[in-house]
């Protein structure tokens, strides 16, 4: 009786906090030891094996670009190390993708002075084969409208076109707020509205979208596509897909790209060599790997463990989504060592073409039915490398009483700063989460800080190891693996009732819970 109440005082404790400040301040421990999450404490302190596999799988293998070999050894590696772990692990196709691999590129200034530049190819970027092209460069220009940009065409022919603004400044914002006086950072991001606007304009006049002017230039004989893709901090671009299907297509960083466009403007016709190898696979299977450890009690109930595996390609894919990937195979790892026999199955996906989409987590989604039906809980993770600071019940209306209570046996030290927010609403796209929230299921993101992730590594060229903050992926290890202990050991199922969700105060009209999206089963073609 008295554990019941001072249970339910607790209980009622962490709810108004949870509602009041939407952080969960509960001072010290004082929940009975629990010897399982003792031991996955306890094996992540003292066996941690995230380094080894970050090095393996982001330095040896690198990015896991779909439909690329890359990808392909990354399955062949997770399926190892789970079967070096005595957890059983399949590879399960769901569709076929455009098979290419990237080679080597390189891209020099060679007139008005030699410079090697900073740059590589597009993703899906057309071999130049043993040819190096040499050509000069033209910017697109701003013109009046589509008749008068359809006149222009024919003179980029032999020409590589430079289709990205010039950025004023290569500094970010919270340098040129650091350093700056008010008047001149006001000065520049008034001076970066104007060039942005303009170049969305030239864009929209040419009667052309960004993903469709590549393709036109192309038919006009362009000699290649040069792109810059800003990232706003230093150094870093975000490197995505080439629409051209003959052409090289190139990003250029910030500061080599402004050097050519100056050159350009001032007449000084620069000209620059280009160089891209890659190879054309044709289509070849795409993929989920998916591992679990067999429930005991209730075997046909699933815990799962969800973050996509594959990546983009201008890095390593090490925070985007490496550490997600890593945080779940390290904690299945330790699952299976310190709690082999769960009551429920706990399962891991490791998704495929994620960044095309979701596209993995839906094939899952629509091919395994009973699965998402019998699902307890999923945590997904997928916003860089940082420490886990929120978690939402998703719209789920009774999420907040098994997540806190789940919570609950996670350390303070790392629970405390995460932020719960109930009911929350359903994940609408973002990630693989959303897959499952939107058949139903209760699929949970779990939220990290973002350590400049949306600048500085997410889709970019730095996207790499040395990125990766060992010490929070650690705690989000421990913080996975005692929630799927938890979700695993709760006697009862998680309820999925859904809240009523608010009304839109722009639209004034109510908030639909997401529908279910088809998945891409055959992409990368068009
Ligand atoms: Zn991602």
């Amino acid at each position: 009786m008295r554990k019941l109440i001072y249970l339910a005082i607790l209980f009622a404790m962490s709810l108004s906090t949870a509602f009041a400040q939407g952080r969960r301040e509960t001072g010290p421990d004082t929940a009975p030891k629990d010897s399982v999450v003792e031991n996955i404490i306890r094996e992540e302190k003292n066996n941690a094996q995230v380094q080894l596999l970050a090095h393996q799988l982001f330095d040896s293998i690198g990015p896991r670009l779909v439909g690329t070999p890359q990808m392909e050894a990354a399955r062949d590696w997770a399926l190892a190390k789970y079967k070096s772990w005595g957890i059983s692990a399949e590879a399960q196709n769901w569709g076929v993708w455009r098979g290419w691999e990237r080679g080597i590129s390189h891209i020099d200034m060679v007139s008005p002075r030699v410079r090697t530049l900073e740059a590589t190819q597009l993703a899906w970027c057309p071999s130049t084969g043993n040819k190096t092209i040499t050509a000069g460069l033209v910017i697109l220009p701003d013109l009046a409208d589509s008749a008068a940009y359809a006149a222009w065409m024919p003179s980029v022919k032999g020409r590589f076109v430079m289709i990205s603004m010039l950025q004023p400044t290569g500094r970010p914002d919270d340098n040129l707020e650091q350093f700056g006086t008010t008047e001149s950072v006001q000065k520049i991001k008034d001076q970066r509205t104007k060039a942005t606007d303009n170049w969305n304009a030239r864009i929209k006049k040419s009667g052309y979208t960004t993903r469709t002017l590549p393709v036109a230039l192309e038919k006009a004989g362009a000699a290649g596509i040069v792109s810059s893709y800003w990232s706003a901090g230093f150094g870093v671009d975000k490197i995505f897909g080439a629409y051209t299907k003959k052409i090289p297509s190139v990003d250029i960083m910030l500061e080599d790209y402004g050097l050519l466009y100056r050159l350009v403007e001032s007449g000084a016709d620069p000209r620059i060599s280009v160089h891209t190898e890659s190879k054309e696979r044709g289509p070849v299977p795409t993929f989920n790997v998916v591992a679990g450890i067999r429930g005991s009690e209730k075997p046909e109930e699933y815990v799962m463990l969800s973050a996509h595996f594959d990546s983009w390609d201008g890095g390593s894919g090490a925070t985007d989504n490496g550490t997600g990937t890593l945080m779940m195979m390290e904690a299945m790892r330790i699952l299976q060592k310190v709690y082999p026999h769960p009551k429920r199955t706990i399962m891991v996906g490791h998704w495929g073409s994620e960044e095309q989409g979701l596209n993995g987590s839906r094939a899952f989604v629509e091919d395994h039915p009973d699965t998402v039906g019998h699902l307890q809980a999923l945590f997904n993770q997928d916003n860089g490398t940082g420490r886990v600071i929120n978690m939402s019940g998703q719209g789920y209306l009774h999420a907040y009483e098994y997540l806190t209570r789940w919570l609950s046996k996670v350390p303070s030290d790392i629970r405390d700063s995460v932020k719960t927010s109930f009911p929350g609403t359903p994940g609408g796209g973002g990630s693989d989460f959303a897959s499952f929230d939107a058949a139903g299921a209760p699929g949970f993101s779990l939220g990290a800080l973002n350590w400049a992730y949306f600048n500085y590594t997410w889709h970019t060229n730095r996207d790499t190891y040395d990125k990766v903050v060992f010490d929070d992926l650690s705690k989000n290890v421990v913080l996975v693996a005692i929630l799927a202990y938890m979700a695993s050991e709760d006697p009862n199922r998680s309820s999925t009732e859904k809240a009523v969700l608010p009304v839109n105060p722009r639209t004034g009209e109510q908030t639909k819970w997401p529908a279910q999206v088809k998945a891409i089963r055959k992409g990368g073609f068009d």
